[in-house]
């Protein structure tokens, strides 16, 4: 099921003076949207209003005719669970589980059988090249190989759309940019939007679309093409 997501209006404030002041927002299914601006500008506030993480002070936040925002603590967890995917900078990922134990999780969670689960996960490891690392836990693999777990987590209960905020923070910069590679093409591969919070203009440039957030506001919003391969721009011959 794909939904677009539209947000009318949103604040936030914490208490402290408002964060948010009023964004307004659509996006598309299978739409890739880098956010960016400055640090404490709000982008992971955004992220998690649109998400249904956090409730928006005011304004509402549609995913299709549902106003997330307006669900019970309860109603929205099990609307993230089936339709939204997240990768965090840190992966998140459970210690104590295989990486395929962590990758089907979300999918048992929304009633996948354990078995359907777990084949689904080892066939996005083996999409994301960690079929080998299946039965590893996530502290005996490289930070990289971990943040693409977090990816096939991600993506494993088949989401609308995926959430990342700054998902490579943690890595160096050229094994980050092997990952948003990775997290980019494996998105379009599945048809799911992709919203993703970055510092790293290279990382935008992978994106068709790059918001702006400043002082509360959407400061710019513009398409930028994208590079739908998911090949470095570089490799593209482009001078961006
Ligand atoms: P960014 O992700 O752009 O760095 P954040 O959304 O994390 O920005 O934070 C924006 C502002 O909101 C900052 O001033 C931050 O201190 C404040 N803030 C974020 N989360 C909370 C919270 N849970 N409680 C109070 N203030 C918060
Ligand atoms: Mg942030």
């Amino acid at each position: 099921m794909t939904h677009s997501l539209s947000l009318h209006d949103i604040t936030k404030d914490y208490g402290q003076g408002p964060v948010l002041s009023g964004i307004s927002l659509d996006i598309q299914p299978g739409e890739t949207v880098a956010v960016m601006g400055p640090s404490g500008s709000g982008k992971s506030t955004l992220l998690h209003c649109m998400s249904g993480v956090l409730t928006p002070t005011d304004g509402a936040v549609f995913f299709g005719e549902t106003n997330i925002a307006q669900l019970s603590d309860a109603a929205r967890s099990r609307l993230r669970l089936q339709h939204f995917g997240f990768v965090f900078q840190d992966g998140q990922l459970l210690p104590e589980l295989t990486n395929v134990d962590n990758v089907a999780l979300p999918a048992m969670l929304t009633g996948s059988s354990r078995g359907a689960a777990r084949k689904r996960a080892q066939a996005l490891l083996d999409q994301l090249g960690l079929g080998g690392l299946a039965m590893r836990r996530p502290g005996d693999v490289s930070g990289g190989q971990a943040q693409r777990v977090a990816i096939a987590r991600a993506l494993a209960a088949e989401p609308s759309i995926v959430f990342a905020d700054e998902p490579t923070g943690a890595l160096d910069q050229s094994t980050g940019h092997e990952v948003i590679q990775m997290l980019t093409t494996i998105v379009r591969q599945s048809g799911a939007s992709l919203v993703m919070v970055t510092h790293d203009p290279k990382v935008a440039d992978w994106m068709e679309r790059r918001v702006e957030i400043r002082d509360g506001l959407v400061h710019d919003d513009r398409l930028v093409g994208g590079v739908r391969t998911g090949a470095p721009a570089a490799a593209q011959g482009g001078a961006r």
